[in-house]
């Protein structure tokens, strides 16, 4: 089971010179933003949502905790006024109060804690900043691969196995350790050892890529459905903001289900996204037919999370294509269903100019309709972009350099590694939300040291 997590720590002091210069430049962006509440429709309205998936099914709680400190911050830093942090360079500007607009983490009270926690931290390095919406995430079926854990028995596996398993894993989730039994062990005996580890319960997310790699065929994946019941409790807490439906295509019956059940708290939300598949021609009466069961019953916003090459947005380039390609088919259906649209699945650095190149970039269209509402204004066809497992390596990376000393890392604690990991964040972010363009590096440099 995930850690709980520990309060946050107190502030560091060289905090206080990025809190004050954010807050005197954050004024004229909040005044511009001021028609757009909350802000994070306002985001939607205008294409430039940014959603930070932390993974259905990651529940590594102090990871968890970092990623949504660092992403919740990643909008902190742009290249017009500069203070300091640690001796450390940071540029501030106008545009330095928003990051991602939401963060999708699995629906477990501990992970939603860990959000919050990070989230916490956040604003209280930069107060200014916009609190991003949690959103828990949730399946129907445990068809959907977002739902599975890897499971093995590491005592099963041959010791001259070369452990393809742990290689291929993006999450680290797979820690296997050679021991000796009955003796000292020896390469020429290998006889006298064994494995043990094997699969990190609340890292792994499902991905399935250590499953064709096993040699042996030791790996199984394990399916699950998030309950409903726990669930529900989650949504009336008042740190939760949205639900993510994850469905497959297969069906309304299980949906409706579901929908039944968190019928008693499901206006607790502002916002109810559905992620789907692309299922071909079915797709929008699919969709239209879990419009039908929700709309009487929700009053808040909702989004459609067009789900293209599930948990494969770090592999490379080619991975966007299918949520791009699913927009442009979403685009040219007229009867598609009200609610905002947001690519997923398969994003990475690469998913902006794809987009871009459809003409699909923040291009609008008439009218934006929400659950409850006609909004005759102007909205964006594209409300946006989630990312997951790209965002995840881009700042893990700096993550696992941070010294494991007194057991829980606090990114915030070194501020190095900080200032690295909003680097990689916002250079994924900065392009959406327009702070940098999407061919160009963030501005974050190791030159800017005094
Ligand atoms: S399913 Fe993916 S995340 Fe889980 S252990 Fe296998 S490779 Fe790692
Ligand atoms: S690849 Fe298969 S046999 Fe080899 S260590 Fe991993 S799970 Fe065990």
């Amino acid at each position: 089971m995930p850690a709980v997590p520990v309060p946050p720590p107190p502030l560091l002091a060289s905090h206080a010179a990025v809190r004050a210069a954010s807050a005197a430049a954050s004024h004229s962006r909040r005044a511009r933003l001021a028609g757009d509440k909350p802000p994070q429709v306002g985001a939607l309205r205008r294409g430039d949502w940014v959603k930070l998936i932390c993974g259905a099914s990651f529940e590594d709680a102090a990871d968890v905790r970092n990623l949504s400190l660092v992403y919740t911050l990643a909008g902190v830093i742009s290249p017009i006024q500069h203070t300091k942090l640690d001796g450390i360079h940071l540029r501030i500007t106008d545009s330095s109060v928003f990051a991602v607009d939401c963060i999708d983490c699995a629906a477990d009270a501990s992970v939603v804690g860990a959000v919050n926690e990070g989230i916490d931290v956040a604003t209280l390095i930069v107060p200014a900043v916009q609190r991003p919406w949690v959103m828990v995430s949730v399946n129907d079926d445990c068809r959907d691969l977002h739902f599975r854990k890897a499971e093995f028995d590491p005592e099963d596996c041959p010791l001259d196995c070369p452990k393809p398993c742990e290689k291929v894993c993006p999450a680290d989730a797979i820690s296997l350790e050679r021991v000796s039994v009955g003796g000292d062990h020896t390469r020429s005996d290998p006889l006298h050892g064994k494995y043990e580890g094997g699969v990190i319960t609340e890292r792994c997310y499902g991905c399935g890529r250590c499953l064709p790699v096993c040699p042996y065929d030791r790996i199984r994946a394990v399916s699950y459905v998030r309950d409903p019941t726990m669930t529900s409790e989650l949504l009336k807490r008042n740190d939760v903001d949205a639900i993510e439906i994850h469905t497959t295509g297969k069906g309304t019956d299980m949906f409706n289900t579901l929908w039944d059940s968190l019928s008693g708290a499901i206006n607790n939300v502002k916002l109810v996204a559905v992620s789907l598949p692309d299922i071909g021609k079915s797709t929008v009466d699919f969709m239209n037919a879990i419009y039908t069961i929700m709309e009487p019953h929700f009053q808040g916003y909702n989004l459609w999370q067009l789900d293209g090459r599930p948990m494969s947005g770090d592999i490379g380039r080619g991975a966007t294509r299918e949520t791009v390609s699913f927009a442009v088919r979403m685009a040219s259906m007229s009867d598609r269903p009200p609610g905002f649209y947001q690519l997923a699945g398969g994003t990475n650095s690469y998913t902006i100019d794809c987009l871009k190149k459809a003409d699909l970039f923040q291009s609008i269209t008439l009218p934006g309709t929400a659950t409850s509402q006609t909004i005759r204004s102007r909205q964006a066809l594209i409300g946006g972009i989630a990312y997951g497992g790209y965002a995840r390596k881009i700042v893990g990376r700096t993550l696992r350099k941070v010294p494991v000393q007194f057991g829980c890392v606090r990114i915030e604690d070194h501020p190095d590694h900080l200032l690295e990991a909003l680097e990689e964040a916002l250079s994924l972010v900065g392009p959406v939300k327009g702070y940098i363009s999407s061919s160009s590096k963030p501005i974050m440099r190791q030159a800017d040291r005094p």
